[in-house]
């Protein structure tokens, strides 16, 4: 059996003859490819303005930019998410305020947020956990009482829905990852989704050097602005991802439907089924103790089977950046159940059914059931 990576893209051979093109007109970094792949991803999102960026890392960082969140201010955001989340709000100046997460969802505890509000608190950034929306009314409701902006990291979340809305539809500022183990790619890359044209000016400035430019083409430099606009090549990548999303999205709803009829293992906890899952990953709780395992050594023995297998994630709060801010043990029991016994099973659209059969044959051979 050819080894089973636990995520692989699917980039097709009309977009490989595209990105070919793209390189022999000459015309590499943005350009018309950008401008096309905005275009499309604001049709996907129901005419939302969207914008590319070179990563959502750099989208997140100047989406909190745009809100004016730096030096003194709080952030609230979950203890279960990749490090970028946190990172971005202490390069701006400010404090991630950890939350603990729901265990089934594994998405932000609401009352957890209520609770956590303070005085410095300016925004709320969730994220919509494997593919699974936040609850996103209730979200909003908080904000809306307590006069905060919400910065969704919604990098798992291309494809998701919200009671039939697609996440990046709505909202205040949402960002959006391309990294090639995301639903869709573009190498590198992500996009921010808003709606008030004014920020969208702004963010034009803060993504590329501060510049503005007149009607008659003169230019000025208003703001220290960064580097993250998207290359056409990159773009011309995410076309040809984009026009499959769905189709991504339908067969990884399938494999983890497949996966749910054949898991026989007791005492694990499987995520969330919920509505509107985009099923960027599906990563079961496994109770590594009672099997008398590590859960290096499974995934270890799991390598030597030929399966690749995923963490994601550890809680966040244990790492020694954030530790500093004075978080430890015993803060977060559901993020840190969650960072001790996940794993991440392979699932990526090019998978076959009998994959996922052969997983979990390989699990239950190495656990002894
Ligand atoms: C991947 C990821 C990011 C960062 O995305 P990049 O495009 O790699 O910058 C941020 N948050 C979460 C939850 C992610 O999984």
């Amino acid at each position: 059996m050819e080894y089973l990576p636990f995520t692989k893209p699917d980039v097709d051979e009309e977009t490989i003859l595209g990105v070919a093109e793209v390189l022999r007109s000459g015309w590499l970094a943005t350009g018309p490819n950008v401008q096309a792949f905005e275009a499309q991803l604001s049709d996907y999102l129901e005419g939302r303005i969207v914008r590319s960026f070179t990563s959502a890392t750099g989208a997140l960082e100047v989406a909190l930019e745009i809100c004016g969140i730096g030096e003194g201010d709080e952030v609230i955001t979950p203890a279960m998410s990749f490090a970028a989340t946190p990172n971005v709000i202490m390069r701006v100046g400010a404090k991630p305020v950890f939350v603990d997460v729901d265990i089934h969802s594994r998405n932000i505890d609401l009352d957890a947020v209520e609770k956590a509000i303070t005085p410095k608190t300016r925004a709320i950034m969730p994220v919509h956990f494997a593919g699974l929306s936040a609850n996103c009314d209730g979200l909003y409701d908080i904000a809306q009482r307590h006069d905060l902006r919400v910065i969704e990291d919604a990098a798992h979340a291309i494809g998701t829905t919200w009671h039939g809305k697609k996440i990046g539809s709505f909202g205040d500022l949402v960002s959006f990852s391309f990294h090639p183990n995301k639903n869709m790619t573009t190498i590198e890359g992500g996009a921010l989704s808003l709606s008030d044209p004014l920020e969208a000016e702004k963010l034009d400035r803060l993504r590329f050097h501060g510049i503005l430019k007149d009607d008659e083409g003169n230019q000025d430099v208003v703001l220290p602005g960064g580097k993250y606009n998207l290359s056409d090549v990159a773009a011309r990548v995410g076309l040809g991802q984009l026009k499959r999303l769905e189709e991504f999205n339908e067969k990884r709803a399938r494999l983890v439907e497949h996966y749910f009829e054949c898991w026989s293992l007791e005492n694990c906890l499987l995520p969330a089924n919920g509505a509107g899952h985009s099923w960027h990953m599906f990563a079961p709780l496994i109770p590594f103790e009672d099997f008398r395992i590590s859960r290096q050594a499974f995934i270890k023995k799991m390598h030597e089977k030929g399966i690749g297998i995923g963490i994601h994630y550890p809680a966040l709060h244990l790492f020694s950046l954030y530790r500093k801010l004075g978080y430890r043990e015993g803060d977060f029991p559901n993020a840190e159940r969650i960072g001790r016994e996940t794993v991440t099973l392979p699932l990526f659209p090019k998978m076959e059914f009998g994959d996922v059969e052969s997983v979990i044959a390989a699990i239950s051979g190495i656990l002894g059931s």
